[in-house]
């Protein structure tokens, strides 16, 4: 690793909400800049107006912040030394280097107009690229006389700037995950850098971003692997190869039955979200609204989402799964990155949502069900106002839920006391001796003047020796008669939680209607 400071970036374009695996990427980086004491920066690379959708970028920022992937500098987290960190805002400073990159003849004005690269394509059969043997026959100012030019340029013709890639030249980059690759420049169009409108082209503006903004390492998805080579030559000709960044082309996300990109239908199709927050968003194809679904919304605690996609293509080397933010960032490194797509498992997923919240203490837990509950109960329920109440429901119910909002479905018996009762096991279980065992053990437990689990379960087994029952063959009526249910959390605890008085109420209230 080189000795400058850490600094990584995650540079997203606002074209439509964040996918998990743009996610993965702001945490890859994240874990490595903390890790070794580095910077980790947001730039928002907006210079492609078409592809503009309003409300990405604050999503962005709203997902980061939920998430705890804290930028130390960037839109919406505040100024380094190296503001703006918009492109759009940084249009100024682009045009300077694609202008350098011209005048050292590096790059060069292009004139043709879409229709004129359209018929060139044709002419082409389709195999049509803007290269080093084409570029002789088409408009631009290497091909056209110097006056000519200069007369488009003072006309203020459109053009666009292309960089003008050597016809045989060898590229050779370093991928810290990939290892050593070599492409040759004949593979490589004459990418347009900079366009007549001001604006330059992700290409450029990434390069150039990366440089003045010191970045040291380039963490990102496997899709721009193929441009690498490309902004290996703009470091070159702009003279800047002794401070390019390192690469780190991060493997892709693959959906969970086959090896396509894990994309929204997938999500769709198996039921499971892609994106981390809920919203709307115009489609990408038919630019109509639609609805997204996020892990915030389903359900999922952020550190639980963040133990997810850190496991989404790395591995700790050890069989360890359950990682916090910083013993993933302890333990983050490169060395366990694969290289071949990471398989998405919705189950997995649940799993690690399942792990976080057996984990939760009950304080945590009751804050999340309080506003589920406040729309099931009553206004003024006393029990909704009673914390401890719903904190032991919480430390009840969580080792049988995957999310809090199975809370409700696992408890509402606590809460409303029943008037079914299971009857496949009355039918099994109550017999002739049934009632006056009921009877006797509302007795009982009138008779208490603690009213703990040891106690409940110490007068349970006195009165079935009162009357020659095996306790066994009890204990499942008297939780159907408490809480409707043949099975649930457990039973002496919730006897424990509803108190003397309403236990007794709901078996007499059974007994009178079984009995009936
Ligand atoms: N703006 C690019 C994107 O949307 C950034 C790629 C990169 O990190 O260089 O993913």
């Amino acid at each position: 690793m080189n000795s400058r400071k850490v600094r990584v970036r995650f540079a997203p374009s606002p074209t439509g909400p964040l996918h998990i695996g743009g996610v993965r990427t702001a945490l890859y980086n994240y874990l490595f800049a903390k890790k070794h004491g580095g910077d980790f920066i947001l730039r928002i690379e907006d210079t492609d107006q078409n592809r503009f959708v309003s409300g990405a970028e604050e999503y962005i920022i709203e997902s980061l912040k939920w998430c705890g992937i804290e930028p130390n500098e960037g839109v919406g987290f505040g100024n380094g030394d190296f503001a703006p960190y918009r492109q759009s805002e940084r249009k100024e400073i682009y045009r300077q280097y694609a202008e350098k990159l011209v005048n050292e003849g590096n790059a060069y004005y292009a004139f043709d107009s879409a229709t004129e690269l359209e018929d060139a394509r044709v002419r082409m059969d389709g195999s049509f690229s803007y290269n080093s043997f084409s570029r002789m026959g088409l408009k631009n100012s290497l091909s056209l006389p110097a006056d000519e030019v200069k007369k488009k340029l003072d006309a203020k013709e459109n053009f666009v700037i292309r960089l003008k890639v050597p016809e045989a030249d060898e590229i050779h980059l370093t991928d810290i995950i990939r290892g050593p690759i070599l492409v040759q420049s004949a593979q490589i169009d004459d990418k347009v850098l900079f366009k007549s409108d001001g604006m330059p082209t992700y290409h450029l503006a990434n390069v150039v971003d990366d440089y003045l903004m010191k970045i040291t390492h380039v963490i990102r998805g496997e899709e721009w692997l193929p441009s690498a080579p490309l902004h290996v030559l703009l470091y070159e000709y702009l003279g800047w190869k002794n401070a390019m960044p390192e690469f780190a082309h991060l493997p892709l996300l693959l959906r969970p039955d086959g090896n396509g990109k894990l994309s929204k239908r997938d999500g769709d199709r198996l039921g499971f979200p892609v994106f981390p927050l809920s919203g709307e968003f115009p489609d990408a194809k038919t630019g109509k609204p639609e609805k997204i679904t996020g892990y915030r919304e389903a359900g999922y605690f952020p550190d639980a989402f963040i133990n997810i996609l850190a496991m989404l293509g790395w591995n700790p080397g050890t069989e360890q799964e359950i990682f916090s933010m910083d013993e993933l960032i302890n333990t983050f490194s490169f060395d366990h990155i694969q290289k071949s797509g990471a398989k998405f498992n919705p189950e997995k997923a649940k799993w690690f949502n399942q792990q976080y919240l057996h984990k939760k203490n009950p304080t945590e837990l009751a804050d999340h069900f309080t506003p589920i509950l406040q729309t099931k109960l009553a206004v003024g329920s006393p029990q909704l106002a009673n914390k401890e109440f719903v904190k032991t429901v919480c430390s009840l119910v969580r080792e049988k839920a995957t999310f809090v909002s199975d809370f409700w479905t696992l408890s509402s018996y606590i809460f409303i006391a029943p008037s079914e009762y299971d009857s496949e096991v009355i039918k099994k279980r109550w017999n002739e001796k049934s009632k006056s065992f009921f009877e006797l053990l509302i007795g009982n437990l009138n008779k208490l003047s603690s009213f703990k689990i040891t106690d409940i379960d110490a007068t349970i087994k006195q009165t079935c020796e009162q009357l020659g029952i095996k306790t066994g063959e009890v204990m499942q009526l008297v939780r159907v008669l408490v809480s409707g249910k043949g099975s649930g959390v457990d039973l002496l605890g919730m006897m424990e939680l509803l108190g003397k008085d309403e236990v007794c109420k709901r078996i007499e209230k059974a007994v009178m209607v079984i009995s009936k």
